[in-house]
């Protein structure tokens, strides 16, 4: 693990964010429980490193990893999705995966578009793959998967809706439109990256969630709202539906700027 993995791999204590949804994952590397009467859903399983972490925070909470029947990912990258192949193994849970990132669990992300095999993890077997606006059931709980490509062929939003104090909220698990040093304009590793990102912003933009979660706590202020939840429980921060539009927003931007920069270097290069 780099000083960065460590960083993003420290422990946090596990709590409730809203309803059935728990927090069980690192500082930066998000993991999330969604129980249910039929056993449970997990989302993401941060590093190979994070997953005694994951299971540490579902002994604190009462709740058992035996009872975990799903497996979710939001992107085939190994900060998200290199403990899967061992949570698999302790849970014997069904892995639920997009045919757009179905390649990358299986080959441990392999090949990359990007990396090659710089960030290469255990493979883990995809048991289903799911379409966009397809659906995960278990005991009464459904979440829905809303492909978001760009970050990865198949990153994936996942979409629930709780019930607390009378009320339905959306919950928003989040992938990541970030580009991450990638190049845009012709990729011939990945050609449709532009179209699928552009897609993707006009989608998210069509959805709107009041609590927003994502794959990396810092996208939206994991630690601060923690510990202001912690202090004042009567409010809940994580209903946060601003934070979801600035993030998609903030994102888009910077989408728009690197594609304007990749561009006008083209241009200035043919001229
Ligand atoms: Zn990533």
């Amino acid at each position: 693990m780099t000083e960065q993995d460590r960083e993003w791999n420290k422990p946090v204590e596990p709590f409730c964010i809203i309803g059935n949804v728990y927090y069980v994952g690192a500082s930066e590397v998000t993991s999330f429980l969604i129980t249910t009467s039929k056993g449970h859903i997990l989302i993401d399983s941060g590093y190979a490193e994070t997953v005694p972490q994951i299971k540490q925070n579902l002994d604190k909470l009462g709740f058992k990893l035996s009872d975990v029947k799903y497996l979710l990912n939001t992107q085939a990258h190994y900060d998200h999705a290199a403990g899967l192949a061992e949570l698999k193994r302790l849970t014997k849970a069904k892995m639920v995966a997009s045919v757009g990132d179905k390649r990358g669990l299986e080959e441990g992300d392999k090949n990359d578009f990007a990396w090659g095999d710089k960030y290469a993890f255990e493979p883990v077997k995809v048991d289903r793959t799911i379409a966009d606006g397809g659906v995960v059931s278990l005991g009464g709980v459904t979440l829905k998967a809303v492909l978001t490509p760009g970050h990865t062929p198949g990153s994936t939003m996942w979409l629930l809706n709780v019930k607390e104090n009378g009320r339905i909220y959306q919950v928003a698990f989040v992938s990541s439109t970030s580009i991450p040093g990638y190049t845009l304009l012709d990729n011939r590793k990945y050609p449709s990256i532009i179209p699928d990102y552009t897609s993707t912003f006009a989608k998210m933009k069509r959805v709107k969630p009041d609590v927003f979660l994502a794959s990396h706590g810092s996208f939206f202020d994991i630690l601060e709202k923690a510990e202001k939840f912690h202090r004042f429980p009567a409010v809940n921060p994580f209903i946060d539906a601003e934070g979801y539009t600035n993030y998609v927003e903030r994102t888009h931007t910077a989408f728009l700027a690197q594609l304007k920069k990749e561009q006008d270097a083209k241009r200035a290069k043919t001229r």
